[in-house]
């Protein structure tokens, strides 16, 4: 399939030099963190789309039971180990553009859960045919690790139904602190990019690339052979931010533009993470269907600041107690604040205790325009702000606010400590739901 071409690997406007701020988690290699015993499993992408029970209370389960039945928009849910249902909650997941709310099956577990070692089986899926290696990805009932955690079969679907020609896995990672992906790359990154190329047969692209930060290449020498072997691209890029963005990325690799609103698909550009790149080689190669991710932890009172491999719905404030610190799901640029019922899911990649709070107190606006300068979608971000404080919605829709892409360069930059990512996106979402209720297209 034939599509966007990487062009060129350039700049674009706006944007900030970020500290390159990640201590130890850069060397240590992934550890287990084994004594977590419960976990409330999310049951969908939010209160309204979510997969129904086959479970009851003080039922026990088996390893690989299915507990809960897809819906449209959710994969099956499985029992990641032998466990005793303990009830049913409500929990905190990471949306696509804000923390959602999902009902969750908890679950007692019997034993720690642990990345497994790789272990091929035959067939090999080079010896697949397509149907096969599609039967394959569907049974796995995978989801992609990006915030929504949209079902992967639907992600690979969606790419082939746009024609996508390019996939992109984008392992640019800037923000300070988290590491998850960088370290995915340092232990496991043959298995990533073999997951890359079975992402890519499966949708029917032959170009493919990895894209990393230029100033961590030195850590990379172990993805060359299987990169060159399996014909994939690999592109090193300058650590401006918010170059890890999927949408600046688009731009900087082949100079097109996602409409505000839109998706690089739409532009024919599938872009995906190191995180589902392993969780596909590992189901699809080794028949394991991962139970929990890599994430970065930071601040935790007694182990060391690092990579873990954390099950799927543990809870947050369960590994880090946030005692006097706010403890972040995500970045410290992106990320929000974890309640008592946030959980674990496959788009966590971070989870950081960070003194002093990022949620300080604001001041009013004193109109130095910093905010509108750096954005990198070029957005009035400061009209967007009086927009916000004055519920002007429309305005707002006019100012093209759904170009945003959640950056968090213009809280970062602000002077007077105005939370204006999470003002953008708030009005962003209100867009996206009056023009979605009026019907018009935007
Ligand atoms: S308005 Fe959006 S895209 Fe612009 S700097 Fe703020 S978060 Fe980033
Ligand atoms: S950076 Fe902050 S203070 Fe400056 S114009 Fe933007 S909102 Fe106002």
């Amino acid at each position: 399939m034939r599509g966007p071409k990487i062009r060129r690997f350039g700049t674009f406007s706006g944007g900030i030099d970020l500290p390159d701020d990640k201590g130890l988690t850069l060397t240590r290699p992934i550890a287990e963190w084994d004594d977590i015993e419960n976990i409330s499993l999310p049951l969908g992408r939010n209160m309204r789309s979510a997969t129904s029970p086959l479970v009851i209370n003080d039922q026990k389960v088996s390893t690989g039971r299915i507990i809960a039945t897809a819906d449209n928009e959710s994969p099956d849910i499985f029992a990641p180990t032998d466990a005793t249902v303990t009830g049913f909650s409500n929990v905190e997941i990471a949306g696509r553009y804000t923390m959602r709310r999902a009902p969750a099956i908890d679950l007692k577990i019997a034993s720690p859960i642990k990345l497994p070692p790789a272990e091929p089986i035959a067939p090999h899926w080079l010896d697949m045919d397509e149907a096969a290696l599609w039967d394959r990805i569907t049974e796995g009932q995978l989801t992609v690790h990006r915030r929504g955690s949209t079902p992967l079969a639907h992600w690979v679907l969606k790419a082939r139904s746009k024609s996508c020609g390019l996939l992109v896995a984008n392992a640019m990672e800037q923000q300070p602190l988290v590491t998850s992906s960088h370290r995915m790359l340092v232990d496991h990154g043959p298995e990533v990019i073999e997951g890359l190329a079975i992402l890519a047969r499966a949708i029917g692209i032959s170009n493919a690339a990895l894209v990393v930060p230029r100033r961590r290449t030195d850590s990379y020498r172990n993805i060359a052979p299987p990169a060159d072997k399996y014909n994939i691209a690999q592109i090193a890029l300058s650590h401006k931010y918010p170059t890890e963005s999927d949408t600046i990325l688009t731009k900087v690799l082949t100079r097109l533009s996602v409409p505000p609103g839109m998706t690089p698909m739409d532009v024919r550009v599938a872009m995906i993470d190191p995180a589902t790149c392993l969780a596909v080689y590992r189901w699809v190669a080794c028949g394991q269907r991962l139970a929990g991710r890599i994430v970065t932890i930071c601040g935790h009172e007694t182990r060391p600041d690092g990579n873990y491999f954390l099950p799927f719905g543990a809870r947050c404030l369960d590994i880090i107690k946030p005692r006097d610190r706010s403890v972040i799901h995500g970045g410290p640029m992106i990320g929000a604040k974890c309640n008592t019922n946030t959980v674990v899911t496959p788009a966590t990649d971070a989870i950081l205790a960070i003194s002093p709070s990022p949620y300080a107190p604001s001041s009013p606006c004193i109109r130095c325009g910093w905010c509108t300068d750096h954005c990198p979608t070029r957005l009035n971000v400061a009209s967007l702000n009086d927009d916000f404080e004055l519920s002007l919605i429309e305005h707002a829709r006019r100012s093209h606010v759904t170009a945003c892409v959640g950056c968090g360069v213009c809280s970062y930059i602000c002077p007077a400590r105005l939370p204006l990512m999470q003002r953008v996106k708030e009005l962003k979402l209100a867009v996206i739901h009056a023009v979605a209720r009026d019907g018009r297209t935007e």
